[in-house]
């Protein structure tokens, strides 16, 4: 039986499965003998066969190099959590981890590993489906169809910070203000943070604690994937202003339809010539006994909530 290696062209997958067929009954001698090695040798092609069917299930015109295979499967499969074993099948390869992370970093695809996933939601009840929720540290999801562009330069970026001193939050508030205005992704932080599991609690501390404009899906921007984060502009919120909990924070944006209550606008209409954003407001200020509970608490942009700040001068 040869087991030559070569790289299959357009060939149908019903000719791999008839080999391994093939190879398996023959291996039925090889099972009754007594010794091991010939067991194990005889398996070697079957493995060799199964590889090239697995990678012969994805056609080579799609995508012919194991990377490849792996991002026409997540693309078909988008926001579906994928097991690392079907990786393995469709990449034909071990070390197909090694692809994922290149697709990520260098080719800009948010892809996330359920390591991150469960990270992010240990921290924040933040909108994550559950089908998320529940994945695997193995498992990785397409999180966005969109290919990021920008995403290489910002790994870069995200490398230098990861290797200088400081703490995890000094390094996470670093990567986000050389990233104004740009989603940046769970990966990314997780990354900067060295693979810390704090990551996610720096970032939620950021916003609620020290009042910099950190939005995800469910802390303003509804339009945003799961596991994306803008720091929406290089400015932290006034301090009576601070110290608002994520669940109040979600509660009041919803309940105001993510809208200015002043001057209604909300983040549809933003534009770089009027880059706001929305922040919470309270009515009877914090400082002055005003609690921090939905009643006392309102949705404004930037704009206004300056404007009030200045007039009360
Ligand atoms: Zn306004
Ligand atoms: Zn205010």
């Amino acid at each position: 039986m040869t087991t030559e290696r070569k790289e299959p062209k357009q060939v149908d997958p019903e000719v791999f499965r008839r080999r391994v067929e093939e190879l398996i009954r023959n291996f039925e001698s090889e099972l009754q003998t007594e010794n091991l090695r010939p067991k194990v040798l005889a398996l070697v092609p079957i493995f060799h066969g199964l590889r090239d069917l697995g990678k012969a299930l994805i056609p080579s015109v799609y995508a012919s190099a194991a990377r490849d295979r792996i991002l026409y499967y997540f693309r078909k499969y988008p926001g579906i959590v994928i097991a690392g074993d079907e990786l393995l099948v469709v990449s034909g390869i071990q070390e197909y981890a090694r692809r994922v992370r290149e697709l990520r970093v260098q080719f800009g695809w948010t892809v996330a590993s359920g390591v991150t996933i469960k990270e992010m939601s240990e921290d924040q009840d933040a909108d994550i489906p559950n089908e998320l929720m529940a994945m695997k540290p193995s498992d990785y999801v397409l999180l966005n169809e969109l290919q990021d562009r920008d995403a290489a330069h910002r790994w870069n970026v995200a490398n230098t910070i990861r290797k200088e001193r400081g703490s995890v939050r000094d390094k996470i508030l670093k990567y986000m203000r050389a990233n104004v205005g740009k989603g940046i992704t769970n990966e990314e932080l997780r990354y900067v943070a060295g693979d810390k599991t704090e990551w996610a609690r720096r970032v939620r501390e950021l916003r609620t604690e020290y009042g910099w404009p950190v939005a995800t899906r469910s802390t303003g921007r509804p339009d945003l994937s799961v596991g994306v984060y803008v720091l929406q502009a290089d400015r932290q919120s006034p301090e009576h202003d601070r110290h608002i909990a994520d669940d109040i924070r979600r509660e009041v944006l919803r309940r105001d339809g993510y809208k200015c209550q002043d001057c209604n606008w909300s983040h549809e209409e933003w534009n770089p010539s009027d880059p706001r954003h929305l922040e919470i407001h309270h009515i009877k200020h914090h400082a002055k006994g005003g609690a921090n509970v939905k009643e006392n608490l309102k949705t404004l942009c930037t704009a206004c909530h300056d404007k009030i700040h200045r007039n009360e001068k």
